[in-house]
């Protein structure tokens, strides 16, 4: 990945004016897990956060096939054309390859939001960690609340520790569902639908119509049965279809509704501070790993120790030990030096 050279100031000044080239150029950047670009990286965001902190962020999570970019596509629209905004979609899909088939925030399925000028619809960085995704998301929601746009949506395909992380770093999260997938069940399961602020049973349209409506009184019932804070807040579960738009309306307001009501006890404040303090070990544990990875002295000892392993001459004890050493020597001050 090239994206040398890069002049931090010019970069941010471009951010800010909205420039559609320059924020591709800044996502590139915070992707990149390069040292050289990650100090560029931080000292861009250090110049873009005062320029946040108005959008609405919004997650948004279903099983493969629930409908998300179709919903994102025609919501993204809706926003645009009804209140004027400019909306961001980013995504967090640790198993996208970009170059693979099933990619979140594929151009193809979002065909009108993607043509519209008032619009920004960034793929998931590709493979890597969760870690990695979640944090080049996280700083890529700063770059497009910076260049302002009002509605971040992060997508999220609904398979559990990708909807954790993305829970980590949106006001709301919207949880699509479908009826008769019995999906509603596994989201229970893994504990999805503890996080989900907002439900929507999607393709409430046609045949699926009175499906729908019997589904979302069921996950109703389910969602009161997994609140923990059930007499403060009920988890509403709505029906909507992206093919009639019925529903939208309803969906986009439950959201607004419920940043409301964060911001009405002084819970959005908080709930953002605790999204700092989880952010900020996050960075702390990610930059480790990715120096203990990316380090060519680390990897070089490393290498030696794992093609040693199974002979007389290396255990993994020692070999952690020399690891761990030439990591220390790597990044000095760490106690193992
Ligand atoms: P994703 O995998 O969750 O992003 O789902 P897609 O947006 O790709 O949609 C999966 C399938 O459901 C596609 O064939 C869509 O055309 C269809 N679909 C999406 N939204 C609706 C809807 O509101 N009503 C109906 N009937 N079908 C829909």
């Amino acid at each position: 990945m090239v994206i040398m050279p890069i002049d931090v100031p010019e970069l941010v000044e471009q951010v800010l004016a909205g420039s559609r080239q320059h924020i591709a150029k800044a996502l590139t950047l915070v992707e990149s897990s390069k040292p050289a670009h990650r100090e560029k990286a931080r000292e861009m965001l250090r110049l873009l956060a005062p320029h946040t902190g108005d959008a609405i962020r919004v997650g948004i999570s279903g099983v493969p096939g629930a409908g998300k970019s179709t919903f994102i596509n025609a919501m993204g629209t809706k926003l645009i054309d009804e209140f004027n905004y400019k909306v961001a979609v980013l995504a967090v899909d640790p198993s996208s390859t970009r170059t693979g088939g099933s990619i979140l925030g594929d151009r193809t399925r979002m065909g009108d939001l993607c043509n519209r000028d008032e619009a920004f619809v960034r793929p998931s960085p590709s493979g890597g960690h969760l870690g990695g995704v979640a944090r080049a998301t996280r700083e890529a929601m700063i770059v497009m609340e910076a260049a302002g746009y009002n509605v971040v949506l992060v997508e999220t395909v609904g398979v559990g520790q990708s909807e954790v992380a993305v829970a980590g770093m949106v006001d709301t999260f919207l949880m699509l569902s479908v009826a008769g997938t019995g999906d509603q069940l596994q989201g229970i399961k893994k504990g999805i639908l503890e996080l989900a602020d907002v439900v929507a049973v999607n393709k409430a349209d046609g045949d699926n119509a009175g499906n729908a409506r019997v589904s979302a009184r069921d996950l109703s019932i389910a969602m009161k049965l997994v609140s923990s804070d059930a007499d403060k807040r009920r988890v509403p579960v709505l029906t909507c279809s992206s093919y009639t738009k019925e529903g939208l309306d309803d969906v986009w307001q439950a959201i607004v509704d419920h940043r409301a009501y964060l911001e009405a006890d002084g819970s959005l404040q908080a709930r953002r501070i605790e999204q700092q303090r989880e952010w900020l070990w996050n960075m702390v544990r990610n930059e480790i790993l990715e120096s203990l990875d990316t380090d060519p002295s680390v990897q070089q000892v490393a290498e030696k120790i794992e093609a040693g392993l199974g002979t007389e001459a290396t255990n993994a004890l020692e070999g952690a030990e020399q690891i761990l050493r030439a990591f220390a020597h790597a990044v000095p001050g760490l106690p193992w030096a």
